[in-house]
């Protein structure tokens, strides 16, 4: 029925969609972690939405979903109806009900929270993008008019591919280059299936073609293909590069055996559980490629406290290490990483070491453990978060077979960018108007826009895809405005 009981969040508690079993997870399951909801839970649950006159959750997200909207449809069952909604603002619902802290963002704000237990908003969304995909549900583009216009977005990351989303909504052409063989950036290659599964990504290209879009996959841009043809060829040039520049943090030590950085940690295990190299190719023989030491039976620490180190913590779970730590420098309150995956990690028995601050590592030829030192919460720094201060003669060590280090990305904008007058932030990130410009994510090249963790530094999904969004309108608006450079005028 359609009525409303409004007490319903009284007489339903909170409840998330059932989890693989925890000795699943710890013998080595890759699973997505959290499974669908069925179509009654998934009613009870949007009707536990109290519909407040001023939805904090929208605010809160990023994108500024329709949230108390579709959760209304989703009660009534109106699931196509929801689904088209949610993309109104979300060009990526079912990856972003997944992987968003929600606990930060919508749900953190929803008014629930105040004893009863927040909406779950996140797997509701992934409820009504799942289903209605797999009812056969796809965008409506039958009210598009085609432009004309053609843009080149470089990067398939969810900057990337929202922006392209948004482009072909626009009935402008997008082709989204990346050197990769699959779409996704650190989607594919990043976080963990038990996060998001790998099919989850490909369904998404397929409804991308769909619209129109158009992928150049294995093409890196700089290498393949130069940004002066994309400029000559393209309308408008999208950049969604991310942001990749490893933080060693330069500890002592580092070079030892057995140290290992977490991206490449993270795709290698990535690949070998999906099947593929990032290229796409099948792995032939990945055994002799396989640089990563077996971590069955192995102490593991890792060092770090965001959502890089969450995943490396709990992958080395899943690959049999029987004692795994983190290790960070400030509080629990303040880790950056999602609480839930915390609570997650912990779970799967995860031990946790809060106010530690590593100083190096041990070990002659390979690592052995970590010199750690007790710290205390100071002074906030210029991002006001506050300095963890080392404590006088705490200093211990923390045995360890194998250390991931998990300190964090800073962008690393390629050199090809500067001789096209693209300017960057002193930090590496690129330069743009921002999200207030006249020609939102413009950059110091009129027809060059870009957004996410390249204009961010690293960031999330959510905020990815936003910026991609936005970005969008503004090539959009640029391109109205009689601003086009066809071919033939680049030619001439
Ligand atoms: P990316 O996803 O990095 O995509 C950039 C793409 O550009 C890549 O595919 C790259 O190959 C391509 N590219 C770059 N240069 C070129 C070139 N010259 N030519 C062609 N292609 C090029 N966020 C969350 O919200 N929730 C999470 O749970 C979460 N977990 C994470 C776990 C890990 C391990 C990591 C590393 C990050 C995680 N994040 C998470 C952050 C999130 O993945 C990123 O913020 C997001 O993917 C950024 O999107 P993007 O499109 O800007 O860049
Ligand atoms: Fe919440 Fe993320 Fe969905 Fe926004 S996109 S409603 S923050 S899960």
């Amino acid at each position: 029925s359609s009525s409303k009981n409004v007490f319903e969040f009284l007489e339903l508690p909170r409840e998330m969609p059932r989890r693989i079993p925890l000795a699943l997870r710890q013998g080595g399951d890759w699973g997505e972690l959290y499974g669908q909801f069925g179509e009654d839970a998934a009613r009870h649950q949007s009707a536990r939405c109290l519909d407040c006159g001023n939805p904090y959750c929208s605010w809160k997200c990023p994108l500024h979903n329709y949230i108390p909207r579709w959760l209304e449809l989703a009660r009534e069952g109106r699931i196509h109806e929801a689904a088209a909604l949610a993309h109104e603002t979300n060009p990526l619902p079912e990856i972003c009900g997944r992987v968003c802290p929600q606990d930060r963002l919508c749900e953190g704000s929803c008014t629930l929270n105040d004893g009863f237990g927040a909406v779950t908003i996140g797997a509701v969304e992934k409820y009504i993008s799942d289903r209605a995909i797999a009812e056969g549900w796809t965008p409506d583009m039958s009210k598009v008019k085609p432009t004309g216009a053609r843009v080149a977005v470089i990067g398939a990351g969810p900057a990337g591919l929202s922006c392209a989303d948004r482009l072909a909504h626009a009935g402008i052409e997008a082709t989204v280059f990346d050197r990769y063989e699959q779409i996704g950036g650190l989607l594919q290659f990043g976080i963990p299936s038990f996060k998001l599964d790998k099919a989850i990504v490909q369904t998404r290209r397929e409804i991308l073609e769909g619209m129109g879009v158009k992928f150049r996959l294995g093409v890196e841009v700089g290498r393949d293909v130069t940004l002066d043809t994309l400029l000559a060829e393209y309308d408008a040039v999208f950049l969604g590069l991310g942001s990749y520049r490893y933080t060693d943090g330069g500890l002592p030590g580092q070079d030892l055996r057995g140290v290992l950085p977490a991206l490449p940690f993270l795709v290698q295990n990535g690949r070998i559980v999906s099947g593929l190299q990032p290229d796409g190719k099948p792995i032939a023989g990945w055994e002799d490629q396989m640089q990563l030491p077996d971590l069955k039976g192995r102490r593991v620490v890792v060092l770090g406290g965001g959502d890089t180190g969450m995943d490396c913590v709990r992958s080395a779970v899943r690959l049999g290490a029987t004692q795994v730590t983190c290790a960070y420098r400030r509080d629990e309150a303040n880790m950056p990483g999602s609480a839930r995956e915390v609570s997650n990690a912990r779970e799967e028995g995860v031990q946790f070491l809060f106010n530690r601050q590593p100083l190096g590592l041990l070990g002659t030829d390979a690592v052995t453990g970590v010199r750690v030192a007790e710290t205390r919460l100071g002074e906030p720094d210029e991002k006001g978060r506050r300095r963890a201060e080392i404590i006088e003669g705490s200093e211990s060590v923390l045995d360890a077979d194998v250390v991931i280090i998990a300190f964090g990305f800073r962008p690393d904008a390629p050199e090809w960018l500067a001789t096209h007058g693209v300017e960057l932030e002193p930090d590496g990130r690129i330069r743009t108007s921002g999200e207030h410009g006249n020609h939102p994510y413009q950059t110091a090249h009129p027809r060059i826009f870009a957004g996410g963790d390249a204009v961010r530094g690293a960031d999330l999904v959510v905020t990815a895809a936003f910026e991609g969004r936005e970005a969008a309108a503004g090539i959009a608006k640029l391109l109205r405005n009689g601003e086009r450079r066809s071919v033939a005028d680049a030619a001439a």
